[in-house]
């Protein structure tokens, strides 16, 4: 008898680093390894990066390797295991990322929007690890998002679902990443974090710690909040009210028992959380704010290798119950 086990091998592929784990079937993190992505060399600089990171997970895993994993920004098609475009990485219009690793390594792969793969990694060992209905908001540089139902990853008609960060909350609003005006991302993600403590100066208000030239930080601002600017942390206030808008939305349509938020800016806690469940609880529509649980998120950085992990687990599992249909 061996001892060993059966792993996944999971890649999770950002615009600044990508980050590898050798994850169990129990969602354990065995082993971890990064590479810097360096997007600017072009495509196939970054495939042999992720190739040589998939080696070195290969090469630890003692046992089967039930396949891999690999989480990338979006929109891409799941199904079809192709990325469309991905706004910070030139080059990777239609990139068929999935066949790509499957001739290279020859096992199972699956590719899944990181959002998404997020969302199903903090239901499988995270935050919903005991709910089967939640949506996850991943607030960064941009917000990333997921829908789990039943314990499944709701991928939708064309397997693009999850792009939470692009729900409206203001129809003529501030213009955001993917050209349309009025998405809760350019309100929520990091630079618009900030951007709403810079009109807050420009309405003439002063903020006890800023000083004209100052790099202005989420993660600064929640600072000066503690340390008793008022301004700051009004800024905070604000953001969570107009992401309690957003929540509304996503909860008066799927009607989740949780609500997981993480992200730098989640790290505001409270003073985030307070007026984004109040926000909530006034605009939901009754009973669906009652037993809803809005929580930071446990898995945090690790969420994307540890979902997409899970996400090839479900694919291979999904493949096995196809087989016993016939
Ligand atoms: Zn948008």
């Amino acid at each position: 008898m061996s001892n060993s086990i059966d792993t996944v091998v999971s890649v999770d592929l950002g615009g600044t680093n990508i980050k590898f784990g050798l994850i169990d079937t129990e969602g354990r993190v065995l082993m971890r390894t990064r590479r810097e992505t360096r997007a600017r060399q072009g495509r196939d600089e970054v495939i042999e990066r992720i190739y040589s990171g998939v080696q070195e997970c290969l090469d630890a895993a003692d046992g089967k390797v039930l396949g891999i994993g690999i989480c990338s920004p979006g929109p891409l098609d799941s199904q079809a295991g192709i990325v469309f475009h991905t706004p910070n990485m030139p080059g990777w219009e239609n990139a068929p990322l999935r066949e790509m690793l499957a001739e290279k390594f020859g096992i199972p792969v699956n590719l899944e929007n990181d959002g998404s793969a997020a969302a199903r990694g903090e239901n499988w060992i995270g935050a919903g690890k005991d709910v089967d209905d939640m949506i996850q908001l991943t607030l960064g540089t941009g917000i990333g998002g997921g829908i789990i139902l039943k314990n499944r990853l709701w991928t939708g008609f064309q397997h693009c679902a999850g792009e939470l960060g692009h729900t409206t909350v203001n129809y003529n609003g501030r213009l955001c990443g993917c050209g349309r005006k009025g998405c809760i991302e350019p309100y929520a993600n990091a630079s618009g974090f900030v951007m709403t403590f810079m009109e807050h100066i420009e309405r003439g208000e002063k903020p006890k710690f800023y000083k004209k030239g100052d790099k202005v930080t989420p993660k600064l601002i929640s600072q000066w909040a503690d340390d008793g600017d008022e301004v700051a942390a009004s800024v905070i206030e604000e953001t969570g009210k107009v992401l309690g808008v957003a929540v509304t939305n996503l909860v008066n349509a799927l009607n989740p028992q949780m609500v997981v938020i993480s992200g730098g800016i989640a790290r505001a806690g409270e003073r985030l959380f307070k007026p984004l469940r109040e926000t909530v609880k006034e605009r939901a529509m009754y009973p669906m704010a009652e037993e809803l649980q809005i929580v930071p998120s446990i898995a945090e950085d690790d969420a994307g290798i540890i979902g997409a992990a899970r996400c090839l687990l479900d694919t291979v599992e999904d493949r096995i119950l196809n087989i016993n249909e016939l």
